[in-house]
């Protein structure tokens, strides 16, 4: 059978829907190639999000097409994701050499479209159908189908799709619509997760908070997300349960008082702002105000005092002054986030962002975009620092990514830990004493052992 190669790009939805074509595949009994070079299909799963990660997709495409149809014009190359929905057959036209394109809601379909292609019943597809049901077909995991790739950590999609349609998001239009998993369907299969030796779960979706509001609905007060969290909470043997990326829209509070009532919550929350302006949220149709963000922050830290708390700003959208950002500063100041994602604003086609008046220049984002991080990394090297001579658990996931020969963990709050540490120590939950902190990492020697589970995890496919 053929071996396959997926190379992801964006975010850990996308990282998730790799995964589950990978296992796919891996059904239907294709192997996972080491690396695109020895690979008979090149699967490039794209991110839309930004103009930049666009463009790293196709100049790979275009790379891996010349090299691969001058030495091996066998493989099959194909293009899935945000980018594949969005430009569709459009990609073929510009890269020829492409055999597949393959929307997100048929990434399931993977598996079945390459047979053919290799049958030779199919020349090339292209299909970005809408499919009614599709947020259900993601729920292959390889830990199911290729014990030779343990981890203690899994992503589970628990929705697809976004309503939220802030004004410069393309998410709304490559996703579709909000479409939410049943909670039975979730429960399930975390359990197979589970009972496979993965000890916390991180819940994926667009917009977390959104969840299951039509199909499953509010009950007793709580929100069909906060129904989810219970039902995931009482599953046996699961230690930790994470959660990206919830909206301050609809942010409750049923959902902080989730982290009072519920221990395997882990008291950390990535909670985008965009802005700290009111003047671009309300441009960017965010649907809250700098003081309901704030109200939030204040309610969490409440709940949990040690609440990690991390988020997402864009500078430089359009209309946006030195005033308006000199308050996302000073939000960012206030709130002292853990760690922050920072991005340039990048236009993108069909939202009204892009058509609006006063459109930052190049050099204004560039420049912001430096003070932003200045800030960022300043408050996130005093936080660390701040660590140090502490005592935490972590869940050791495996060799750490920066220098194989340690391992690394992650905090309950969602720090990375890197220690000098040996197989055993894989997949346990272990309590770690804190000797120094560096850049968004920190480093420490095991304390005491709490309790054995699982070996760690590796990889077979890249993100
Ligand atoms: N759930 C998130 C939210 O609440 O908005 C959206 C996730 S989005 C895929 C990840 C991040 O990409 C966003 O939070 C935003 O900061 C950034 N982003 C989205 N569109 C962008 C654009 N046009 N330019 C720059 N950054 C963008």
């Amino acid at each position: 059978m053929p071996s396959v190669y997926i190379k992801t790009y964006g975010c850990q939805m996308n990282e998730r829907d790799s995964e589950a074509v990978a296992a796919q595949l891996v059904a239907k009994g294709f192997t996972l190639a080491p690396s695109e070079h020895v690979a008979d299909v090149i699967l490039l799963n794209t991110c839309s999000v930004r103009d930049q990660a666009e463009q790293k997709a196709l100049n790979k495409m275009e790379n891996v097409a010349a090299a691969v149809r001058r030495s091996r014009p066998h493989v099959r190359l194909g293009f899935l994701g945000c980018m594949a929905q969005s430009r569709g057959r459009e990609l073929i036209d510009r890269l020829p050499d492409v055999d597949l394109v393959i929307g997100t809601q048929k990434s399931h379909r993977t598996a079945d479209y390459l047979d053919a292609l290799f049958a030779g019943r199919l020349d090339q597809v292209v299909d970005v159908e809408e499919e009614k049901g599709s947020e259900a077909a993601i729920h292959e995991h390889l830990i199911n189908r290729a014990p030779a790739v343990p981890s203690v950590t899994a992503f589970v999609s628990i929705m697809q799709g976004c309503n939220q349609y802030c004004t410069f998001c393309i998410v709304p239009y490559t996703r579709g619509a909000e479409r939410s998993r049943t909670i039975p369907d979730i429960v399930t299969e975390c359990r197979e997760l589970i009972d496979r030796g993965v000890k916390e779960v991180t819940l994926l979706g667009q917009i977390v908070t959104s969840y299951g509001k039509r199909e499953v609905g509010e009950r007793n007060g709580k929100s069909a997300f906060v129904q989810l969290l219970e039902a995931v909470h009482e599953i046996a043997g699961l230690e930790r349960i994470r959660f990206t990326s919830p909206h301050p829209r609809g942010y409750g509070d049923d959902l902080v008082e989730a982290y009072l009532r519920l221990p395997k919550l882990c008291e950390s929350a990535h909670l985008p702002v965009q802005s700290g302006s009111d003047r671009v949220l309300k441009l960017m149709h965010r649907g809250y105000t700098r003081e309901r963000f704030l109200g939030i922050v204040e309610k969490l830290r409440r709940a949990r005092p040690e609440m990690g708390i991390t988020t997402d700003i864009i500078v430089g959208f359009p209309g946006e002054t030195e005033a308006d950002f000199e308050e996302t500063l000073s939000l960012v100041r206030g709130i002292s986030f853990d760690n922050a994602f920072c991005f340039k604003y990048s236009p993108r086609r069909d939202t009204p962002a892009a058509a609006m008046p006063d459109q930052v220049s190049r050099e204004v984002i560039e420049e912001r975009h430096r003070r932003l991080l200045d800030l960022v990394n300043e408050i996130g090297k005093s936080k660390y620092r701040h660590y140090v001579g502490q005592q935490v658990q972590i869940l050791v996931e495996g060799p750490s990514r920066k220098t194989p020969a340690r391992l690394e963990g992650r905090t309950r709050k969602n720090k990375i830990l890197v220690f000098e540490g040996s197989e055993r120590h894989r997949g346990r939950l272990l309590d770690v004493h804190i000797t120094r902190s560096g850049s968004f990492t920190l480093y420490g020697e095991p304390a005491i052992l709490n309790e054995s589970t699982t070996p760690g995890k590796a990889g077979g496919f890249e993100s």
